[in-house]
C-alpha cells in the first residue's frame, strides 16, 4: 500500500514537471515564433523604407527613367517620365504604347538584345516636339533594361538661334561690305573727270558706312542689355518719355507728322533710365518710320501696379501673321521698307529684351493699313 501511494504521488510529480516544461517549451517557440514574426516586418519595413528613398530620389531628378523588360514593357518610370510623356500610369505598357515613339521601342528592344549599353539623341513628337538624350544600359542578369531621357529642346533650340544670329549678322554685314569695296573699286579705276558720279559714289559709300554703324551699335546695345543684369534706379518715366519725344520732334515735322505726348508730369519707377530711353527711341522711330500721314501719340498712365505706356500710329500697320514674329531679330516685314528708313531688324528685339529684364511686357496690336499700338508694361514697386 505504501508504496502504491509513493508511486502515485511520483507520477503526479512527474506528470506535473512534464506539464510545466511542456509549457516553457510551448512559451519558448512562441517567443521564437514572435521574434521571427517581428524580424520578418522589421525587413519588410526597412525594404519599405528604402524603396521609399530610391523613389524619391528618381521623382527629383529632373532625367525620366524607365526600367523595361526586355519586351520593352515598363516596369518602372519615375515622376520625369510620367510627365514628359504625360501619361500618368504606364506601369505595365510598352514602352511604345506610352511614348508612341518608334524608335525608342527599337533602341529599347536592342539593348535587351545585344546587352550593351547605348547612347543617342531622339525627337519625340508626343505631347509635343521634344528633343532628348538617350542612354539605355541592360541590367547585369540581361534581364532588364534601364532607360534614362534628359530633355535638350532647349539647348538645341538655343544652338539653333546662335547659329541663325551668326549667319543673319554675317548677311547683314555682307551687303554693305560688298557695295562699299565696288563703289571704291570703281572711283579707283574711274579715270573720268565726272565729279557728280564720283560725288554720288562717295555718298553711297558714306551711307553704307553709316548703316554699318548702326547696325554695329543695334548688335553692341543687344549683347550689353543680354550680358549684363539691369541696374535699376529711381527714374521719372515721363521724364524719359518727354526728352524722347523732343529728341524725335524734327523727324516727325520732316515727315508733317503730329508727336503728341500725353500723360502725367511726374512717374516714378525703379527702372534704367538709359535703356527705358532706347525702349520708346525704338518704338516712337518705328511708329515714325512706317507711318506716312497723320500721326503718332505717345501716352503715359499709371494703373494700380504698373506704368502703361503705349505708342499709338495712323501708318501702315500690319498684317496678324507678322505680330508674333515681329520681335524676332532681323526679322523685317518688308526687307525694302526698312532698310529705307535705315532699320537694322534689331530695334524690337532690343525692346523686347530690355522690357522683360525689367520684368515688364509688351505687347502689339495692329491692323494693316490703319496703324499700329506698341504697349510696354512696366511694374512700379
Ligand atoms: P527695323 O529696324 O526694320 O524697324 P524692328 O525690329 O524695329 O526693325 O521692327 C521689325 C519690323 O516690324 C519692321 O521691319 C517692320 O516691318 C515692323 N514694324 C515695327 N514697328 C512698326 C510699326 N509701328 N508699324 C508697322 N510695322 C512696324
Amino acid at each position: 500500500m505504501g508504496w502504491t501511494v509513493f508511486a502515485i504521488v511520483l507520477i503526479a510529480i512527474g506528470i506535473v514537471a512534464l506539464g510545466s516544461a511542456l509549457r516553457s517549451l510551448f512559451l519558448v517557440s512562441e517567443a521564437v515564433d514572435r521574434l521571427e514574426r517581428e524580424n520578418e516586418s522589421l525587413v519588410r519595413d526597412e525594404l519599405q523604407h528604402q524603396r521609399e528613398a530610391i523613389d524619391s530620389l528618381a521623382d527629383g531628378l529632373d532625367v525620366a527613367i524607365f526600367m523595361c523588360d526586355r519586351k520593352a514593357n515598363i516596369l518602372y518610370a519615375n515622376r520625369q517620365a510620367i510627365q514628359m510623356f504625360a501619361f500618368p500610369d504606364p506601369i505595365g505598357r510598352t514602352i511604345l504604347a506610352v511614348t508612341l515613339s518608334y524608335d525608342l521601342e527599337q533602341f529599347v528592344l536592342d539593348v535587351g538584345r545585344t546587352g550593351e549599353s547605348q547612347a543617342t539623341e531622339m525627337i519625340f513628337a508626343y505631347p509635343g516636339d521634344r528633343i532628348g538624350r538617350i542612354h539605355g544600359w541592360p541590367e547585369p542578369s540581361g534581364q532588364r533594361v534601364f532607360l534614362t531621357i534628359y530633355e535638350i529642346t532647349d539647348l538645341r533650340r538655343l544652338e539653333r538661334v546662335r547659329q541663325d544670329f551668326v549667319a543673319n549678322v554675317s548677311h547683314e554685314l555682307r551687303t554693305p561690305l560688298a557695295t562699299i569695296r565696288a563703289m571704291s573699286e570703281t572711283l579707283l579705276d574711274d579715270d573720268t573727270d565726272d565729279q557728280d558720279l564720283k560725288s554720288r559714289y562717295l555718298e553711297k559709300v558714306i551711307s553704307e558706312v553709316d548703316r554699318l554703324s548702326l547696325l554695329t551699335n543695334d548688335l553692341l546695345v543687344l549683347t550689353t542689355a543680354e550680358l549684363n543684369p539691369v541696374r535699376k534706379q529711381r527714374c521719372n518715366l515721363a521724364d524719359v518719355l518727354r526728352s524722347v519725344v523732343a529728341q524725335l520732334e524734327p523727324k516727325a515735322r520732316e515727315k508733317s507728322l503730329a508727336l503728341n505726348y500725353e500723360g502725367p508730369i511726374e512717374l516714378m519707377a525703379d527702372a534704367n533710365a538709359g535703356q527705358m530711353t532706347q525702349v520708346f527711341l525704338n518704338l516712337i522711330d518705328n511708329a515714325l518710320n512706317y507711318t506716312a500721314e497723320g500721326k503718332v501719340e505717345v501716352q503715359l498712365k499709371a494703373t494700380k501696379h504698373s506704368a502703361e505706356i503705349s505708342i499709338r500710329d495712323t501708318g501702315i500697320g500690319m498684317a496678324s501673321e507678322h505680330i508674333n514674329r515681329i520681335f524676332e531679330r532681323f526679322y523685317r516685314i518688308d526687307r525694302g521698307r526698312s532698310r529705307a528708313t535705315g532699320g537694322t531688324g534689331l530695334g524690337l528685339s532690343i525692346v523686347k529684351h530690355i522690357v522683360e529684364a525689367h520684368g515688364g511686357t509688351v505687347q502689339v496690336e495692329s491692323t494693316l493699313n490703319q496703324g499700329s499700338t506698341f504697349t510696354v508694361t512696366l511694374p512700379l514697386s
